[in-house]
């Protein structure tokens, strides 16, 4: 017999981001409407509401408005509309500035906010335990559960009080089953109880493969003078070759903040690329770097990006609960005409490598940075691309003995770098951090990095 207690609701879910927190307050408004007590309740890893939340965040409240008309009155933390949109196009020496009228429509973001998805995601955890929904955060769903005809059944919590050798220690405490009609799984990007779902199920069977990027994002309190509220910069080109996906973005924030991103699809070819150093090297641009001088790095992550888009979506229900947000693969984003070849293929035969380059909401600037999306651009943009070919050619060759020390590894693991830039949280605002760091350094993440 089992030691965990059990608790039992109409439905779990598993993740408190905005997916799952959604879910849970749209389900209670359903219920309300229909005159029923629907229990809900959402089980987050994080030690509270948003802890684990990594994003950019450049936010359309299209959806928020459809869930929660009134979010502007009710305090929801979206104060700083997006007052400009710069695309840049950056080589090793400049940078040229792509017209709006060519920017397709999510570089376009008028009536969008730049926002911390924590700090939204914290919001939309008050707003659902107004609506009744309970919230248990600091535990991890850590298997699922299933009934003997295999319909899931809920999931239970890891046990806690075990030894670093995997024994019980005196702080012992088995998990908790929380027991469910439904069990709905907003884990985030590569979740890893959805990804047994997917299997066990057979949720991709006809399904394109999900191809993914890795987002590295950091969080600045930049100098007054530096600060554009409102101002949304991104980038394509330089520092990667132009056959690879990726690209970043720089959105200021309220309160002198600034958060800068870099996202690297991993379907690169070249074995050197370091998404990391990139992202530093990203920062050292003349038209980029300015924006740091003299301010300080708060925060900083790095988190996995679904980048396949709607071809890649596997099926979305199983007897017993569904997939939602970025679990499933959702990111708002449009098929892209490079991943689209990726769905037609599947299952019956491999996939070539060269086709599972990811894409990205910024997977538009993936779009833009390929070859193919600047000869569709613009003349100008084709003269860059061809720019930057050689350069290209040399990096899939991987690095030559002199370009070796100086391009790729910017950090041989610390030993030549000024202590000044090792630590972070070390550089005093007045100083300042430089804008590039330290490597080994990265992977770690903070509490409150938006
Ligand atoms: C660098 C970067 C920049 C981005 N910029 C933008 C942007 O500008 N605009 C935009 O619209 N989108 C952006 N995105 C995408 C956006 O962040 C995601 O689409 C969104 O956060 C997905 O929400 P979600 O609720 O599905 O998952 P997540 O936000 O990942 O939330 C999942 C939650 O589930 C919890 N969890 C996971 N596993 C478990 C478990 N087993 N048990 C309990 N809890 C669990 C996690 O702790 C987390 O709180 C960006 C993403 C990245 C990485």
């Amino acid at each position: 017999m089992s030691e965990r207690e059990s608790m039992t609701y109409d439905v779990v879910v598993v993740g408190a981001g905005p997916s799952g927190l959604a879910t849970a307050i749209r389900l209670r408004q359903l219920a309300a409407q229909s005159g029923k007590d629907v229990s809900v309740c959402i089980v987050e890893k994080g030690s509270e509401v948003g802890a684990h939340i990594l994003s950019g965040a450049v936010i359309d409240p299209i959806a928020l408005t459809e869930l929660l008309p009134d979010w502007k009155k009710d305090g929801a933390p979206l104060n700083q509309p997006v007052t400009e949109d710069r695309f840049l196009f950056l080589s090793k020496e400049g940078s040229r500035p792509v017209p709006a009228w060519i920017l397709p429509a999510c570089f376009k973001n008028h009536g969008n906010y730049i926002a911390s998805l924590g700090n939204v995601c914290r919001w939309l955890g008050t707003q659902a335990e107004a609506a009744g929904v309970e919230i248990y955060p600091g535990f991890a769903a850590a298997e699922i559960l299933y009934t003997e005809d295999g319909r899931v059944r809920g999931v239970a919590t890891g046990d806690m009080g075990i030894g670093k050798n995997g024994e019980k220690t005196g702080r012992y405490q088995p998990g908790i089953e929380l027991h469910a009609k439904y069990t709905i799984f907003a884990e985030g990007c590569r979740g890893h109880l959805g990804r047994q779902l997917e299997s066990r199920f057979k949720l991709r069977e006809g399904r394109g493969p999900q191809v993914y990027g890795i987002g590295l994002k950091e969080l600045w309190e930049v100098k007054a003078e530096k600060h554009v509220p409102g101002l949304v910069v991104h980038t394509a080109g330089w520092p990667l070759e132009n056959d690879t996906y990726g690209g970043s973005f720089l959105y200021h924030l309220e309160a002198n903040q600034v958060a800068v991103g870099f996202v690297v699809g991993l379907g690169y070819e070249n074995p050197y690329l370091h998404p990391f150093e990139e992202f530093q090297r990203y920062k050292t641009h003349a038209a980029i770097r300015g924006f740091f001088e003299g301010g300080r790095r708060i925060s900083y992550g790095a988190r996995a990006i679904a980048a396949g888009g709607l071809q890649s979506l596997p099926k979305l229900t199983f007897p017993g609960g569904a997939l939602v947000g970025d679990d499933a693969g959702f990111l708002k984003r449009r098929p892209s005409p490079r991943s689209a070849p990726d769905a037609r293929r599947t299952s019956s035969r491999p996939i070539p490598p060269r086709s599972r380059r990811a894409g990205f909401t910024t997977s538009c600037i993936a779009r833009a940075t390929s070859s193919r999306g600047c000869r569709r651009a613009s003349p100008w943009a084709r003269s860059w691309s061809a720019s930057t070919r050689s350069s290209s050619a040399e990096r899939r060759r991987g690095p030559s003995p002199t370009t070796r020390p100086t391009t790729r590894r910017c950090c041989p693991r610390t030993a030549s770098r000024p202590s000044s830039i090792q630590s972070p949280t070390a550089s005093s605002p007045s100083t300042g951090s430089p804008p590039f760091s330290c490597p080994t350094r990265t992977m770690k993440r903070t509490s409150r990095l938006t």
